[in-house]
This record gives structure tokens, C-alpha cells and sequence, in this order.
């Protein structure tokens, strides 16, 4: 059989190779074949590399909770992934504390500790239940009072997402947002031990070669004749169950897509008026970011920071070099800023960016930056606001009535981690596989 041929025999086609499209392709048993507009897979799992430094798309340092994502990277990566003690921390007020800031105010001046402390007793004293909450800002109040609201929760959330936390849902932070209790909140402000919290106190990461080489590694595993890479999708015929993929024209049983939400809808002519209005109401916020080097070491040994305060452009960087040293060239930093201003990067913010990593104690001084190259990242944070519930319910049981799995962070329109996408492309090849012969064709 040549190429041509297993493609067009294939009933399975998955749209994206990022990592659920890779998991997906891993799992399924039916004949499949993938598509994917960039010239290689690995979606947001992949590394620039320039001048012998290594730069990934912003931190992906791996989280894996499950049993079973556990033994596959095991498997496929064996002696590959090095395990690390996550070194995270917060910038404020100018200075260094750990994170996560609710259970680490120790450090801080006297009177933030004193605000931020009693406003946690206060909020904890309130009548429990209460108003529904309404929105993340109203989360941030009842959870952790006053005080840490205004000195973290809004303003670093704020940056984060690009919009006001008055605009987001509380739901979306159920798993991200570490809940201390109060026993944990004191001691973490009298500096005496407050336990590990959050969702990642390690992480994984390849030796080599940045996250690139842990989706690559994945990806080698897939039979090639059965990927096309450089191709985008032109069509979705929902209703005749056929895709136009770069010119070509395919039947499918199942799709799985996982391209962003909104662009699998807007390649859907004629889908129902609802079903339009729903998409028309979908918002992400896209992320501006500098892969930055610098010819000497970093001053600090943080893998990541959190920055509240509006007189820094970024919210939060990190330094790959410092959680894998083959990251950066011997001696040297590799490191990413994100940037809260959504607009264009000048060579101010640039400018800037590199004081404000000095002023933290992260570099030596502005002028050991050797180059900053701004990316973007066009979908980075999908909103959770008050039509997203709505709107994603109804698009999803409209897709899948019609054999479509939207999949993956940007398929699910959701906000989730790497392993997540593993699992989705392990899922939805369980569902496809499940469906009987003959049924959707
Ligand atoms: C700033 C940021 C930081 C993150 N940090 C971490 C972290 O530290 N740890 C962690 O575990 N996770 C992290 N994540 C999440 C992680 O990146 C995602 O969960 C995961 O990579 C999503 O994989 P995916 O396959 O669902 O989507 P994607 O990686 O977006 O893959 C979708 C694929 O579809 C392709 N595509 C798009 N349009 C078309 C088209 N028209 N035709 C064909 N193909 C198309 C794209 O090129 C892409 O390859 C982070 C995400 C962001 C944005």
C-alpha cells in the first residue's frame, strides 16, 4: 500500500500534532492520519534553539499525576527526563519570597505580612457560604481575604489572563490555585514550614534539547507514511463527513481536532445560526513573550518567578538554564519574560525587561543580555467568562453529534497542562475506537 492509499483508507483524521494530536495517534487502533500546518509535530511542545541556547514556548515543565502517563514517559523516554524540585518564587514589594505567596508571606515588610494576615483571618471568619461568587476577583476575597488579594491574587492574575479578574469565572482555578489553610498561612508568615503545596512541587524535563525532545520522542513512535506535515485545513463538510486538508479531499468516521476552537469553527460552512453565535463568543488572550540570553550565569537559582507589580512589563519569567544546565551554552543563561502588555514589543520593553531582571537579582545587570527575541503566542489564555459555559456546551454537543472530537487545551477551549493533552489523545482514541464499524460512515 502506498501513502496515498493508507490515507485515503483511513476513517480516523486527527486535525494538529500537537501533543494531543500525538497522543491520539499513539493510542487509536482504527486506521488514522494526521495533518499538521507547522513542518514538524510537537505544537506548543517545542524548542527554538539560536546560538546554542535553547528556548521553549515560555516554561512547559512537566506535571504527571496519572499512573499511566507516568509509565509511558518511563517507557519511551527511559533515562531521558531528569526529575526536579520546582524552585518557584515571588517578586514583590522588592523581595524574593517562595512560592505559592498565599503560604509564603515570611520576607515580606512587617505591615504587607500584617494586611495580608488579617485579612485571611477576617475572610476565614466570615459567614461560610454566603453569595454565590460571582466572578474570580469575588473568589480571590472570600478565599484569601483583603490583603493577599491586593498585594497578588488580582494584580498578578490580572497580567496573567490580560483581563480583569471582574470578567473571569471563579471555576477554571479549582486545580491551580493552591487553598492553604490557615495554620498554613501563619506559618508561612512566620517563616516556619507551611508543607508543599500545589499542584507541582516537581517536574520532569528532558536532559537534552529542551520539551522539544520529549513530544519528538513521542512523535517517533508514530508511523510517518501516516502523517502529513506543512498542510492546513481548508474545510470541514460536517455534514457529507469529509475534510479539504491542504487541496486533498478525505472521508472521515471520526475527526478529532485540535486546533483552536475557533478555527476548526470558522473552516465549518453552514453551521447553525446558534452555533455561530455561540463561536462568535468565544475570547483568548494572546501572549507576547522574549526568549532571552545572557553570556553569564544567572544571579539566582529560581526556576521561575511571579511579579505582581504593574512597574515591571513582565508578570512572570524563568530560567530554563537554571532546571536543566544543557538549556544555555556553558556558563551562560537561557531565560523567557512574559509580557503583560498584549501589544507590540518595542525596544523599551525590551530595555526595560532586561533592568527589571536585574533589579530582581535574576541577572547580573542589563548589560549581560546578549540577544531578546520577541515570539507570540496567538492563543495562549482562553476566558472563562460568563458566556463560556454556554457557548462551550452547546459547540461540543453539536460537534460530537456530528462524529467531531474537539480535543486538547485549545480544541477543549480550556486551560490545562501537558499531561492533560495526553490524556485527552488517550481518551478520545478510547471513544473512537469504541464506535462500532459502519456506524458514522
Ligand atoms: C504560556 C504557556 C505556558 C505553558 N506552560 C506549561 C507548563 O509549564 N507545563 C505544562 O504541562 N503545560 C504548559 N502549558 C500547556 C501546554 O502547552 C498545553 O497543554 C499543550 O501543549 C497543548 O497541546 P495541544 O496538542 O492540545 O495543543 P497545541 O500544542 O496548540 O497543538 C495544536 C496543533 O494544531 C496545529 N494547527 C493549528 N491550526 C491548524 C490548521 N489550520 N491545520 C492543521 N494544523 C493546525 C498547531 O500547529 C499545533 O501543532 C503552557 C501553555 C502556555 C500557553
Amino acid at each position: 500500500m502506498n501513502n496515498s492509499e493508507q490515507i485515503t483508507a483511513a476513517s480516523v483524521v486527527i486535525l494538529g500534532g500537537g501533543l494531543t494530536g500525538i497522543s491520539t495517534a499513539l493510542h487509536l487502533k482504527k486506521p488514522w492520519v494526521l495533518f499538521e500546518k507547522e513542518a514538524g509535530l510537537g505544537g506548543l511542545a517545542v524548542t527554538r534553539k539560536k546560538q546554542g541556547y535553547f528556548f521553549d514556548r515560555t516554561g512547559h515543565w512537566l506535571h504527571l499525576r496519572d499512573p499511566g502517563m507516568q509509565d509511558m514517559v518511563a517507557c519511551v523516554l527511559p533515562g531521558q527526563m531528569v526529575e526536579v524540585e520546582r524552585k518557584a518564587r515571588i517578586f514583590s514589594h522588592g523581595a524574593t519570597t517562595l512560592y505559592p505567596f498565599q503560604a509564603n508571606l515570611y520576607g515580606l515588610p512587617p505591615d504587607v505580612i500584617k494586611e495580608c494576615l488579617l485579612g485571611v483571618i477576617e475572610a476565614k471568619l466570615a459567614a461560610p457560604g454566603g453569595a454565590e461568587l460571582k466572578n474570580f476577583e469575588e473568589y480571590c476575597l472570600r478565599h484569601f481575604g483583603a490583603g493577599i488579594s491586593k498585594h497578588f491574587m488580582i494584580p498578578y492574575n490580572e497580567r496573567l489572563w490580560g483581563v480583569s479578574p471582574r470578567e473571569i469565572t471563579a471555576a477554571w482555578c479549582s486545580r491551580f490555585v493552591p487553598l492553604p489553610k490557615l495554620e498554613q498561612v501563619v506559618a508561612g508568615a512566620v517563616g516556619a514550614d507551611a508543607g508543599a503545596l500545589g499542584y507541582n512541587a516537581t517536574f520532569s524535563y528532558p536532559r537534552h534539547g529542551g520539551i522539544q525532545t520529549f513530544a519528538a520522542t513521542l512523535a517517533a513512535r508514530l508511523d510517518p507514511s501516516r502523517i502529513r506535515t506543512s498542510v492546513s485545513l481548508d474545510e470541514v463538510d460536517y455534514q457529507r463527513r469529509e475534510v479539504v486538508v491542504g487541496g486533498e479531499l478525505l472521508r472521515y468516521s471520526a475527526l478529532v481536532s485540535t486546533l483552536p476552537l475557533p478555527e476548526l469553527l470558522r473552516r465549518m460552512p453552514g453551521l447553525p445560526k446558534a452555533i455561530e453565535s455561540h463561536a462568535s463568543r468565544l475570547r483568548c488572550t494572546t501572549l507576547r513573550y522574549l526568549d532571552l540570553a545572557t553570556r553569564s550565569r544567572p544571579t539566582t537559582d529560581w526556576h521561575w518567578a511571579y511579579v505582581p507589580e504593574k512597574r515591571f512589563p513582565f508578570y512572570r519569567v524563568g530560567i530554563y538554564s537554571n532546571a536543566v544546565a544543557s538549556m544555555a551554552p556553558p556558563g551562560c543563561g537561557s531565560l523567557y519574560v512574559e509580557l503583560a502588555d498584549r501589544g507590540a514589543v518595542n525596544d523599551s520593553v525590551v530595555r526595560e525587561s532586561a533592568q527589571g531582571l536585574a533589579e530582581m537579582g535574576a541577572i547580573a545587570s542589563a548589560d549581560d543580555v546578549v540577544f531578546a527575541d520577541a515570539r507570540e503566542i496567538e492563543y495562549a489564555y482562553v476566558v472563562f467568562d460568563d458566556n463560556y459555559y454556554t457557548a462551550t456546551r452547546a459547540i461540543f454537543a453539536f460537534l460530537e453529534s456530528n462524529a467531531i472530537y474537539s480535543r486538547g487545551r485549545y480544541g477543549s477551549w480550556t486551560y490545562n497542562a501537558m499531561e492533560d493533552a495526553l490524556i485527552a489523545g488517550r481518551d478520545v482514541a478510547a471513544t473512537v475506537d469504541a464506535i462500532p464499524e459502519g456506524v458514522n460512515s
